[in-house]
């Protein structure tokens, strides 16, 4: 089978992380007899520099026409100082509206190998997080309406049921691969937004009886996560609690450079990223660490391709690399085996 994935490679270490995926991808079609066909597109500081915009149309059109995207990361003190409607991130948000992705995943994985690099104290770090954060991604208070006036500020956060009822059927579907277990969080007890999340929530949960159900508020869950992060599987909640919840989750597990993401829609085209951004300080040095991209590319196999074994693949030969004692620099202590960016890439290539 073929398929054409956009690849933009952004900005700062975002090729040189890019190139190991391509790499690995390239051994997964070998192996399993796939053709990745890749189309290299501009956004972010390396659009504004060629076409003096973040997010030229043609990226769009490209990315429209692809299969899936998979990006690095973009931004760079280079252009911290441009108009805040020209800023390279406007690339992110312009890409997941254009092309209607409402749901964003974040898997939460800790290795047991790099359990060390949690920074709970050691009673609290858990053996064997596995934790996936969906969050509500084109609504809610990051959406609506927002003034200034003489003497205050305000945000409207607001919800169809259309757009809560899209994203937890998503999550639902997702705990059904996972263990069965789905914790949504709102903040019931104040919010008319959240109340109608709990009521969405619970006529959902009727389609899918398997599924154990829990409520939580946001402050209890953000508590949650500290004191006993692995009663966790699948966790849904709207676009703003996700976004602090899905960032406090990835820093329990420590590894930065570990951590992929996807964004999708209604269709199978979905946006894969690593959730750390460009690295400018380790830019073009050969250290950055590219298995949060590399286990990007093993999201898109899994939830664009629908190509599970290819997808289990890639994260075992993450998880032996990991256990055979490679490590990049950001993940790397005495005794382990130091490799740079391309050399990490070979050896899962070689896993594969
Ligand atoms: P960052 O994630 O780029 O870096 C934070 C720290 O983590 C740095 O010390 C960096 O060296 C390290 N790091 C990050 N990724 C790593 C990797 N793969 N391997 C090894 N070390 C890694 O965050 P920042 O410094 O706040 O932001 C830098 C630039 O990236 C800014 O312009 C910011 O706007 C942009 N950014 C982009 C995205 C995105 O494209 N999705 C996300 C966040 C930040």
């Amino acid at each position: 089978m073929k398929y054409t994935i956009a690849l933009v490679k952004g900005d700062g270490i975002g090729p040189d992380i890019v190139t190991e995926a391509v790499k690995v991808l390239g051994k997964v079609g070998k192996k399993y007899g796939h053709e990745f066909d890749f189309v290299e597109t501009l956004a972010g500081g390396s659009a504004i520099d060629k076409y003096g915009i973040p997010l030229p149309d043609e990226t769009v059109k490209k990315c429209k026409e692809a299969d899936s995207v998979l990006l690095g990361a973009v931004g760079g003190p280079k252009w911290d100082n441009v108009e805040s409607s020209k800023r390279p991130e406007k690339a992110l948000l312009g890409l997941r509206a254009q092309l209607g992705l409402f749901s964003n995943l974040r898997p939460a994985v800790m290795y047991p190998e790099l359990s060390s690099a949690c920074p709970l104290k050691e009673s609290l770090i858990p053996e064997g997080l596995d934790i996936l954060v969906v969050r509500e991604l084109t609504g809610g208070i990051y959406f609506g309406e927002k003034k200034r006036t003489e003497t205050g500020a305000y945000d409207v956060m607001s919800y169809e049921r259309s757009e809560i009822e899209r994203v937890v059927r998503r999550a639902f579907d997702f705990a059904m691969l996972r263990r069965k277990k789905l914790t949504s969080v709102d903040k019931a007890n104040v919010l008319e937004t959240s109340r109608l999340w709990r009521e969405v929530v619970s006529e959902v949960s009727k389609d899918y009886p398997s599924v154990e159900v829990n409520n939580l508020y946001v402050d209890n869950a953000a508590m949650q996560l500290v004191i006993n992060p692995s009663q966790f599987d699948v966790i849904v909640t709207e676009n703003m609690f996700g976004d602090i919840l899905s960032d406090e989750a990835s820093m329990i597990t420590g590894s930065i450079g570990m951590l992929a993401s996807a964004s999708l829609g209604q269709s199978n085209v979905g946006l894969y990223e690593p959730i750390h951004g460009s690295a400018p300080d380790i830019a073009g040095k050969n250290i950055a660490n590219p298995i949060a991209t590399i286990l990007s590319a093993a999201m898109m196999l899994r939830y664009s391709f629908s190509l599970k074994n290819e997808a289990e693949a890639i994260e075992n030969a993450v998880k032996k690399a990991i256990q055979d004692g490679y490590r990049t620099k950001d993940i790397c202590k005495d005794g382990d085996k130091l490799l740079g960016t391309t050399e990490m890439g070979d050896v899962i290539a070689s896993y594969i």
